[in-house]
């Protein structure tokens, strides 16, 4: 099987699993773990944040945030399909009480014209705007980015106007690379970043929220609440200290193996997708043209052994990751073009 459905299908390798077996720990919700605080000071000062904070999931890192940031009635600015407001069983509505604002993006990136537009005025009748949320790398975007540019225009806007901009980087290394840049850099001056280890980083469990101290000791408090304050659980954060170490670099793979799958799949009859789009690890493609919906496209071809999601009506997904071969991307390429030939029978 090629298994492309995600990157957060990843096994943890045995070099990482040893890094877990030998980590030093101790009991995280009264502080005192060694390894956590390691990973939690390396990331706030990769980030360029007073502090951060180990979550076991992505979603619980945005959510923790949120709940923090805002007040119940309080509205966040966010482009429509968000991870935050697509795919987090409408956590902000329940949790932290907040409406989404939502905006469409270019392929998910706001612009900060949109954002300036959209931004409440004082008026009895409106909730006011306090956050906006932004997505780098932008999933069902296709992997999109915001620029350092972008980003630092937006968080300029949203600080003259007394909003919070947290930054929603579960791929965010992937957009570093991909932008030629750091990851610090790609911040520009946000209230607050998650980022996932358990994505193309290819550790078994965790993200961790940076911020502020004063942001952070709120957060933490937060997490209590929601039920992610753990106890000995430097075991995980070794697999993340590890995977920082060693599989940050090679997300470039992951980035040549994509555009190589585009630039072959737009060639395919039937098969639309734009490859220059294609700049991380996610490749999107349409494929209204094989006269198949995007499920039963993807179900046939899970039976030719290359596993893809479906994304839309016609659209697939496809994500490369640490676990899939420059071969295992030749071999799919070779799978799609028999399946199409055989279904256009
Ligand atoms: C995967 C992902 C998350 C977090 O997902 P979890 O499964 O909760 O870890 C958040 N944002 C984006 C953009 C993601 O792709």
């Amino acid at each position: 099987m090629i298994d492309l459905r995600s990157d957060t299908v990843t096994m943890p390798g045995r070099a990482m699993r040893e890094a877990m077996v030998t980590a030093e720990v101790g009991d995280d919700v009264l502080g005192e773990d060694p390894t956590i605080n390691l990973l939690q000071d390396k990331m706030a000062s990769l980030l360029g944040q007073g502090a951060g904070l180990f979550v076991p999931s992505g979603t619980m890192a945005n959510q923790v945030a949120i709940k923090t940031h805002i007040q119940p009635g309080d509205e966040i600015l966010i482009d429509q399909d968000a991870h935050i407001y697509y795919y987090e069983c409408a956590a902000t509505a329940v949790i932290a009480g907040g409406q989404f604002h939502c905006l469409k993006g270019d392929n998910g990136i706001l612009s900060p014209e949109a954002i300036a537009a959209a931004i409440r005025p004082p008026d009895i009748h409106q909730p006011p705007s306090r956050l906006v949320c932004l997505e780098n790398t932008h999933n069902r975007g296709g992997g999109t980015i915001y620029t350092v540019e972008r980003t630092t225009s937006i968080t300029k806007l949203a600080s003259s106007q007394n909003i919070k901009v947290h930054l929603d980087g579960a791929r965010l290394f992937n957009a570093a690379l991909a932008a030629r840049t750091t990851v610090k850099e790609l911040t520009g001056g946000v209230d607050s970043v998650s980022i996932c280890f358990s994505k193309g980083l290819g550790a078994p469990v965790g993200s961790v929220l940076c911020g502020s101290a004063d942001f952070i000791a709120e957060a933490r408090r937060f997490r209590k609440m929601f039920g992610g304050g753990m106890r000995q659980v430097g075991i995980l954060a070794a697999a993340c200290l590890y995977a920082l170490d060693h599989h940050v670099e090679r997300l470039e793979e992951d980035h040549e193996n994509a555009r190589r799958l585009a630039s072959e799949l737009a060639q395919m009859d039937g098969i639309q997708i734009e490859p220059e789009q294609v700049i991380t690890n996610i490749v999107i493609f349409d494929v209204a043209g094989t006269g198949l919906d995007a499920g039963s496209f993807s179900d046939k071809l899970a039976t030719e052994g290359v596993l893809t999601i479906p994304f839309g009506p016609t659209t697939v997904r496809a994500v490369t990751h640490l676990d899939v071969r420059a071969a295992d991307i030749d071999r799919a390429l070779e799978i799609i073009r028999h399946f199409l030939k055989s279904s256009a029978r």
